[in-house]
């Protein structure tokens, strides 16, 4: 039985970007169609150091597949990136490709809690996309790979410091150290 509660939930607006048609597809399995778009990034597409810049331009390259449950969707987006360094915290920008498959049901009947259901003929691309990005985002972005990060001592970036820096201070574990290599020393000879 059709879950209604989850079908009313989903009304998509066919006017909003991420929202994509399959009418062409007439629901004849094995009829395909392939398009390139060109999309504004939805909000907070990204983890907390980095991600798409909301409004960016996502170059889409889909195709959409009638298969018999469905419409089979598979592409890729390539989109701008904005974030810091996870290392010295500079600013930087990159570029993300992520690919993505998603299987849209026509009813809910078959489909499991967490697919995605077709909307008479709408589909919305955006969660998908969405998932994609966020597994395709870098775990510790760096803007370059061998950036040093910065000084433990002064917080300094270590990339603009240049290679000389130092600091002649003692730690100071390791004069506590010193002076107990200094005591037993001292007990040994008396
Ligand atoms: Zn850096
Ligand atoms: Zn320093």
């Amino acid at each position: 039985m059709p879950d209604e509660s989850r079908m009313t939930l989903r009304s998509l607006d066919p006017r909003a970007p991420w929202v994509i048609s399959t009418h062409e597809l007439g629901r004849r399995p094995g009829s395909m169609r392939q398009m390139v778009r060109s999309l504004p990034a939805p909000e907070n597409l990204g983890v907390d150091m980095i991600g798409v810049p909301k409004d960016a331009d996502v170059e889409l390259d889909i195709r959409l597949e009638s298969v018999m449950e469905g419409v089979l969707v598979t592409g890729t987006g390539r989109a701008p990136l904005s974030g810091e360094c996870a290392r010295c915290l500079e600013p930087l920008t990159s570029e993300i490709e992520a690919g993505f498959q998603e299987l849209f049901f026509y009813s809910a009947e078959d489909a499991a809690e967490d697919d995605q259901i077709l909307d008479g003929d709408l589909l919305d691309l955006e969660p998908t996309f969405r998932d994609a990005v966020v597994l395709a985002l870098p775990l510790s972005p760096v803007c370059q790979d061998d950036c040093p990060g910065l000084c433990t001592e002064c917080g300094i970036r270590l990339a603009d410091a240049g290679p000389d820096h130092r600091h002649d201070k003692v730690d100071a574990r390791w004069a506590r150290l010193q002076g107990l290599i200094s005591e037993h020393d001292n007990d040994q000879e008396g």
